[in-house]
């Protein structure tokens, strides 16, 4: 496994693997490797024939007063789990060197960017838009492997590719869980015990929402309540938002259908979690319903 942190000596090794007619997979990350990144490693493992993981902690996706400075790293267990994982490339590269003077994406070149997050993070997906953009010209995957636990950073990324006409397959694999079902997160290393111990509302709402459609409820409103009284029971936990959106659109709905999505947001102590579930359980275009385990 080789670690690269040049953007220069990146490029060239890209050239060297395009010469060569290897299929480049690609799985972007922030670090502080959970086992939700490596079933994406391993996602894109079985699609290509060299495999690129990257390693950066962006700063344009944090907004003023997130948690830049105090984000977890700890690159030498990433680079173990990494070669375990049998990545051939970390990319492993210097803000200075991603942001020499490159002009951030305006809000309006982002579709599904105004609602859920991007509300409650202002400038978050300009900051996520960038860096993928940036990160897919020096990498040129032919495949990038995403995670569904961001659901709407996944969609966002998948209409770029569309937009853009990208030659690159965008493929979203599922959010893998702890034993209790809270969705692994590289934030959730902030949790104090007791407030690890009520995160797992978050993932018991889910499954609420998921078995009231399975048993035919269809009123977006009825389920939403139904997540909203699920959380508001813990006291370390404060709402930020439960909606549910159409897939395609990332619009609220009125109505359920297999196009449903809901998705929460919710601060647990000081920190804040995001998951959300298929409520369907319909495999969409470019997802995957199934983990690649180990
Ligand atoms: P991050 O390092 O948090 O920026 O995440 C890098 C990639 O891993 C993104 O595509 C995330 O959606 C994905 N990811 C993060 N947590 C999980 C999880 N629990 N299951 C599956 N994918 C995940």
């Amino acid at each position: 496994m080789q670690i690269i942190s040049a953007v220069t000596e990146m490029r060239d090794a890209v050239e060297r693997l395009g010469l060569g007619g290897r299929r480049i997979g690609f799985v972007p990350t922030m670090g502080f490797l959970h086992e939700g990144h490596l079933s994406l490693m391993r996602h894109a493992r079985t699609r290509c024939d060299c495999l690129i993981a990257s390693i950066f902690v962006n700063p344009t996706q944090f907004g003023p007063g997130e948690d830049l400075d105090r984000y977890p790293r700890d690159f030498e267990r990433d680079s173990a789990l990494c070669s375990e994982a049998d990545v051939d490339i970390i990319f492993h590269p210097s803000a200075a060197d991603i942001y020499p003077d490159r002009q951030a994406p305006s809000a309006a070149e982002i579709p599904f960017a105004c609602g859920l997050c991007g509300v409650s993070r202002p400038g978050h997906f300009q900051g996520v838009v960038r860096i993928v953009t940036i990160l897919f010209d020096i990498v040129r995957p032919q495949v990038a492997v995403f995670g569904q636990k961001d659901a709407q950073q996944a969609r966002i990324i998948q209409q770029l590719q569309q937009d853009r006409g990208l030659a690159i397959e965008v493929l979203v694999a599922p959010t893998v869980r702890e034993k209790d079902g809270l969705a692994m997160s590289s934030r959730n290393a902030y949790l104090a015990p007791r407030e690890r111990e009520q995160a797992v509302c978050l993932s018991e709402a889910l499954d609420l929402a998921r078995s009231a459609y399975a048993q035919g409820e269809r009123s977006a409103e009825t389920v939403k309540r139904m997540v909203g009284e699920h959380l508001a029971g813990p006291d370390t936990i404060a709402v930020d938002y439960v909606e549910i959106v159409d897939w395609r659109t990332f619009k609220p709905v009125a109505d359920l259908d297999e196009w449903s999505l809901l998705a929460l947001a919710a601060v647990v102590g000081r920190t804040r979690l995001i998951d959300n579930v298929n409520l369907s359980g319909v495999e969409w275009p470019g997802f995957s319903l199934r983990s690649s385990t180990a």
